[in-house]
């Protein structure tokens, strides 16, 4: 496959052409994802995600400055559930990102998926894979927004930035939505305003009530707009990144991630068979509402059907 040979020298508009596949969910993906596949599992992937507004955006274009002045290639991955806009749009406006576009060493691409939520958790790791099979050792995902789908996009990553902007009742809303558990690293960004000592503490003693976990999280004060504190968030997510590799959590963690997304792709896959099934049964339906089979009797049988015919599938 010429494309595939294209994505694994680099060439961006390659790249970009198969990322529009994942969202466009395109019939040529699942020969993509094979031939690229043993391609992948080489880059340092890092999510990055928090409240709009706290600077997710600019700190990534700090952290794709820093990453090459590290040597490495990096990409920006932005994945939006609900812009309409695709290829770059969203990121495409941002000034501190377009200090990067000329660069080829970078590349940066907003990724939107139509339809549903679980669309984005099973899209992201596929587009992942493809900036990993061009080369990129730094692969940044961004989400938009604190939703658990986004939540989730962020946390498949081998490290996770979590990120906060001082003010009121900032380490409440990381308790609620549940943030806590998957930040490797907080970032207290905007740390040029008032109160940013205030949340770091807020956090620290929030995580000494927390679980004792072999990682605890470092908070980072970094102030994105400056630039500043941006080398000492750099130092925290090499060192997460270290104690990954040393403690062979790593690798245990990408394979754990693997069988989630096995396990995700599968349902889906079959949700849709017995979907169809379902709605194409009418002497089921009439049935289950005349009381003559009941549901349990019902989904065993739409298990059964739906594993051994995939030919009935539309
Ligand atoms: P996102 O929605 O989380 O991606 O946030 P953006 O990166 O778009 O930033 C939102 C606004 O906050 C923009 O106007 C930024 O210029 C501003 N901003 C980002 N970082 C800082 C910072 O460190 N200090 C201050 N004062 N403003 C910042």
């Amino acid at each position: 496959m010429e494309l595939v040979e294209r994505i694994l020298e680099g060439d961006r508009r390659a790249v970009a052409r198969a990322i529009s596949m994942v969202e466009d969910g395109d019939a040529g993906l699942a020969e993509l994802s094979a031939e690229l596949f043993p391609h992948t599992g080489r880059a340092w992937t890092v999510g990055l995600t928090g409240s709009p507004g706290v600077g997710k955006s600019t700190l990534a274009g700090e952290l794709v400055r820093a990453g090459r002045e590290h040597g490495l290639e990096v990409a920006v991955l932005a994945i939006d559930p609900t812009s309409p806009f695709t290829g770059g749009a969203l990121l495409g406006d941002r000034v501190r990102m377009q200090v990067h576009a000329t660069d080829p060493g970078v590349f940066i691409r907003s990724m939107a998926t139509r339809g549903h939520l679980g669309g984005m958790a099973l899209a992201a790791p596929e587009a992942v894979r493809i900036l990993d099979a061009a080369g990129k050792d730094l692969v940044i995902v961004e989400t938009v927004g604190v939703g658990q789908a986004e939540v989730d996009v962020a946390a498949a990553t081998d490290t996770t930035l979590v990120v906060l902007a001082p003010g009121w009742g900032d380490a409440v809303q990381v308790a609620k939505a549940g943030i806590l558990e998957i930040a490797d690293v907080f970032v207290v960004n905007k740390a040029d305003r008032e109160g940013a000592d205030a949340a770091v503490r807020d956090l620290e003693q929030m995580l000494r009530m927390g679980p004792r976990l072999p990682w605890v999280p470092p908070v980072v004060k970094t102030a994105a707009a400056v630039p500043d504190g941006i080398e000492d968030l750099w130092m925290a997510m090499s060192s997460h990144r270290d104690q990954l590799e040393a403690s062979g959590r790593l690798t245990e963690d990408r394979r754990a991630r693997l069988l989630r997304e096995v396990e995700s792709l599968t349902v889906e896959e079959l949700r849709d068979r017995v979907r169809a099934a379902l709605s194409g049964d009418a002497a089921l339906t009439e049935d289950l509402v005349e009381r003559r089979i009941d549901p349990y009797a019902a989904a065993a049988a739409m298990i059964d059907r739906a594993a051994a015919a995939p030919e009935a599938a539309p």
